[in-house]
């Protein structure tokens, strides 16, 4: 999961889905990284902004700032699960429907927060129900 904080609210395209507006705040995305270099190489793609955007979250990631990059290397994907639990357990919006969630039935991977999201609640979220479930990470940036 990216925690990414925008300092001021703006209109950005996002790929097919169109243009948006984005308030002021704090967005948590949730996504995998079960391609060629894993976690490293997705943590490693998020850190920059992509000058050829690829995923939704890129073009948020441009105009936004990075500041926790939480993570598994869980084998079972663990995205739609953190996804259902941001919306139904931490009561966040979502400001864009299919966001991140082209190929899945979550209605977005991307939230938003007014207020700095509480990272011990949403950890204890993220593994709660699951004790066997590998540890998870955060790395502030
Ligand atoms: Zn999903």
């Amino acid at each position: 999961m990216l925690v990414l904080y925008c300092k001021r609210g703006m209109d950005i395209p996002v790929g097919k889905l169109g243009n948006f507006t984005f308030a002021r705040g704090w967005y948590l995305y949730v996504g995998s990284a079960f391609g060629p270099g894993g976690v490293a190489a997705r943590c490693r793609h998020h850190r920059q902004v992509s000058t050829h955007p690829r995923w939704h979250i890129d073009y948020l990631r441009a105009v936004c700032d990075l500041r926790e990059v939480w993570f598994t290397h869980d084998p079972v994907p663990r995205e739609h699960l953190w996804a259902k639990r941001l919306a139904s357990k931490l009561k966040l919006q979502s400001p864009v429907h299919g966001f991140g969630a082209s190929d899945c039935g979550c209605g977005s991977h991307l939230f938003f927060s007014a207020v700095k999201p509480n990272g011990k609640r949403f950890l204890a979220l993220a593994s709660r129900k699951y004790p066997a479930e590998l540890p998870v990470y955060c790395e502030f940036v």
